[in-house]
């Protein structure tokens, strides 16, 4: 016999979403998650101020993850594009700001991101089940059969939004995408992606952080071009980071290439702005020119040893400067491990999973949510999007085919062309206590067996004239 509806298997981004939209729309539904806590990684994320998503339309956003996997994103993108996402969170209690075009609770505090979903699922009475790791699935007959350490469960669906395999110690550790491989399902290889870089040079091996604003890094493997990203950088502990270095790893990790040279451009656009005061820099003793090049470029001071070392000394000319900060080239030792990466690249094969729907094409009622898909981001907010944007997908698609399945089997059903209950029958049965008891119900309105988009779906702010 079945225990419930859905069962959703992790409570991070993705399934604490999921689990909110399951309340929502009235689901017996159980939330298990092996930490004992829900959300970990979300508390880490943006330096612990959680950048939850990007500013941009569906197409915008698409484009940003590339090609094929902004194609795999789209459907769930126009569901749930960034503005739609935004509305939702400050309609949920949670004011956010904008910050160059990245997005941030107004609190910079994820642990405020994190408590707006643990509230609703306190609030929708939805079970979350703590220490509780799912050691596998499998199919029964009318769902799946979820197997945990200390107990079964069965449910007639199953989302399993159990992440990528990056900072174990939050629970995500590639359980998801092993039992997809265990249910026959491909899955490609994980490895890390926006992650920093180990470098030799000794300048870079500040105890200090060095952060430069804005750099433009060029990662080259044999003689090809693999990536040009620009943003800031930061070189400390024997190894460099930052957004310009994170983007660019993690096309090198697109293109499964782990050797490779780099280029450091300081001054991406400092020079087109004309050579006058950079001659000027140049005239001033050659003993103080790192220090002035420092103060053009914003740097501290704890970046001087280091770029008089990597500059060199007898700069006789602006093109001759322009070319040395232009084309710093530490020495790689290699890329840091998976466990530190921002994002896995790599999981559940898109070839298995129907990107309408994120149910599995071969397996009928199991779907995916968030990073255990072969699915990736740049730094910025996209990867905690997409977690959130395939939760509402999935979502919908459980919502819809659960609630149909409610449907009586007798001629109350709705007519072929119009999957909609009728329009006096859109309230769950009496007896059904699984709705919340406060008013936190959807309107009627949004009641019908198709899921509604997000941002209708949950409750509207009460407005305060
Ligand atoms: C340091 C850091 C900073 C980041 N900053 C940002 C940022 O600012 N913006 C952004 O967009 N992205 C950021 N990211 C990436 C982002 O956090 C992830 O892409 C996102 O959390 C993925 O969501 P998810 O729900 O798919 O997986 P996760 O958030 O990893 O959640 C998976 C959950 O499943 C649970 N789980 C795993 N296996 C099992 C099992 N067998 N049984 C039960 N439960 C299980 C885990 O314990 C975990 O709670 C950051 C990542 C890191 C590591």
């Amino acid at each position: 016999m079945m225990n419930t509806d859905l069962i959703i298997i992790g409570a991070g981004a993705a399934g604490l979403m999921s689990a909110v939209l399951a309340g929502r729309a009235g689901l017996s539904c159980i939330l298990l998650e092996k930490r004992h806590r829900a959300g970990l990684k979300l508390l880490l994320t943006g330096n612990n101020r959680c950048n939850l998503s990007h500013v941009g339309t569906a197409e915008d956003m698409a484009a940003a993850y590339g090609e094929t996997i902004g194609d795999f994103l789209r459907p769930a993108l126009e569901l749930l594009p960034p503005r739609a996402l935004r509305t939702w969170f400050e309609e949920a209690g949670l004011p956010l700001i904008l910050n160059r075009n990245r997005v941030y609770p107004k609190s910079e505090k994820a642990d405020d991101v994190l408590h707006t979903f643990i509230d609703k699922l306190r609030d929708l009475e939805v079970p979350l089940l703590l220490n509780c790791p799912v050691t596998g699935l499998e199919p029964v007959e009318g769902g799946y059969r979820v197997r945990c350490a200390k107990l079964a469960l069965e449910a007639k669906c199953v989302l399993v939004a159990t992440g990528g395999a990056s900072y174990p110690k939050t629970g995500s550790v590639g359980d998801g995408q092993q039992f997809a491989k265990d249910l026959g399902l491909e899955v490609t290889p994980l490895r890390p992606g926006l992650v920093g870089i180990e470098v030799a040079d000794a300048w870079l091996h500040s105890q200090a952080d060095i952060s430069i604003p804005d750099v433009r890094v060029t990662l080259t493997a044999n003689g090809r071009r693999i990536a040009v990203t620009e943003g800031n950088v930061l070189c400390g502990g024997q190894c460099l980071r930052g957004a310009a270095i994170f983007d660019a790893t993690r096309l090198a990790a697109h293109h499964q290439i782990t050797s490779f040279e780099l280029t450091l451009d300081l001054t991406p656009h400092v020079f087109r702005n004309g050579v006058g005061k950079w001659r000027d820099v140049l005239q001033r003793t050659p003993e103080r020119l790192p220090e002035a090049i420092c103060r053009e470029l914003g740097l501290g001071p704890t970046a001087i040893t280091g770029l008089t070392r990597a500059l060199g000394r007898d700069i006789g000319s602006v093109d001759e400067l322009a070319e040395r900060l232009q084309t710093i080239r530490p020495t790689v030792i290699g890329l840091r491990p998976a466990k530190e990466a921002i994002v896995t690249v790599g999981g559940v094969a898109l070839s298995e999973i129907h990107r309408e729907t994120l149910e599995a094409k071969r397996l009928p009622g199991l779907f995916f949510a968030g990073e255990v898909m072969d699915i990736d981001g740049p730094t910025g907010g996209f990867n905690l999007h997409a977690a959130f944007a395939t939760a509402n997908l999935a979502m919908k698609t459980i919502a819809t085919r659960l609630q149909d399945r409610r449907e009586p089997q007798n001629d109350r059903r709705p007519p072929q062309n119009d999957r909609r209950p009728p329009q006096n029958d859109r309230r769950p049965p009496q007896n059904d206590r699984r709705e919340p008891q406060s008013d936190r119900r959807p309107p009627q309105n949004d009641r019908r067996s198709s899921y509604a988009p997000l941002q209708n779906v949950l409750p509207r702010k009460k407005h305060q004239n």
